[in-house]
């Protein structure tokens, strides 16, 4: 059951065979831990798993998927179903999801391979110079100037409501798809000028300068967000200061990111994507975790 006001020991975001290999331990270690999840595990799209250890074969991804949930409710995790779209570290670190926020003394990002499905002409060209893939990290640079939030879904909501705080001059630009909210309120973005143009590219010279559609048409712009799908770790990670390096996560041996606190495993660290690797990668984020929360717990109990 969900505490609204809990600080939890461990929040693991995603419940592939990373996030679910960490919980084991550190539920097994007393750990009071919450794994959150928007579904879409890669694990339960294998048809058939014949090369883990152990399993002969004949199971499918989905068995495998549904066999370590059960384990790690068996164990007491707190499993919540929601899409994560913001991270602020901090003591306590803090997630903001579509349906609440989440907080908790550790986090470990278990949230699988990056899904880049927006491919535009010029997208690399311009980002950093224009494009940008974080609102509340770059935001700033474009106070009370004309954005576009590039999108369709709650996350595409979520950035869009975060930059309204900077410029109210704010296009979403939803590249040829219908809006699809599940969670934001449709009221929310209300009054937001929408563009369902699909976008051919986006043109400048060092800068970006704006987009081109598909139709031929230009439109200046002096910045751009892209929130296409749901945030990927890379792109959390990003609002938290947390390396990354080619859509994925850094990682040292021991599973930590470059923020105390935080840890990722699996598929979003890049390397062999396998459910071996992302299981052995979720033990030892788990080991980290436990020996960070012994490093920082004070003597009489509390937190230094
Ligand atoms: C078709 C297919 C077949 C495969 N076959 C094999 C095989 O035979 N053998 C093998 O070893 N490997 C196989 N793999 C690879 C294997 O499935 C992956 O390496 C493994 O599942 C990675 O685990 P993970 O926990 O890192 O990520 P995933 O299993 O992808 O889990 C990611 C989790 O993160 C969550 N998440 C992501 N973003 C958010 C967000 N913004 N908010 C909340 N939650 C979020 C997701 O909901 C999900 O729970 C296959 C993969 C595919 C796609």
């Amino acid at each position: 059951m969900i505490q609204p006001d809990a600080v939890y020991d461990v929040m693991i975001i995603g419940k592939g065979p990373a996030g679910i290999s960490a919980s084991l331990y550190t539920l097994r270690a007393g750990l009071s831990t919450i794994v959150i999840s928007k579904g879409g595990e890669s694990l339960g799209m294998a048809e058939k798993i014949g090369n883990y250890y152990g399993v002969p074969g004949d199971s499918t991804g989905a068995d495998l998927l549904d066999a370590g949930v059960a384990q790690a409710k068996a164990l007491g995790a707190v499993m919540v179903e929601d899409e994560i779209a913001g991270l602020d570290a901090g003591d306590v670190i803090e997630l903001t999801g579509m349906k609440g926020i989440y907080r908790g003394r550790s986090l470990i990002l278990g949230m699988g391979a990056p899904k880049k499905k927006f491919k535009a002409v010029n997208l690399d060209k311009f980002e950093g110079r224009g494009i940008s893939y974080c609102g509340i990290c770059d935001g700033f640079f474009y106070k009370g100037k004309k954005i576009g939030v590039v999108g369709n879904k709650d996350y595409m909501a979520h950035e869009a409501m975060d930059l309204l705080n900077i410029s109210d001059n704010l296009t979403i630009l939803t590249n040829g798809m219908e809006i699809e909210l599940e969670e934001t309120k449709p009221g929310d973005i209300n009054g937001l000028k929408i563009y369902k143009d699909q976008i051919k590219g986006f043109f400048g010279d060092e800068f970006l300068q704006g987009v081109e559609f598909a139709s031929g048409r230009k439109e200046h712009f002096d910045g751009i967000f892209i929130a296409y799908g749901s945030a990927s770790a890379a792109e959390l990670a990003k609002k938290a200061g947390i390396m990354t390096e080619n859509g994925v996560v850094v990682v040292d041996e021991s599973q930590r990111t470059n923020i105390a606190g935080i840890f990722a495993a699996g598929d979003c660290t890049g390397g062999f994507r396998q459910v071996a690797v992302a299981v052995g990668e979720g033990a030892v984020a788990a080991k980290s975790v436990i020996e960070h929360l012994r490093s920082i717990r004070t003597s009489a109990g509390g937190w230094t």
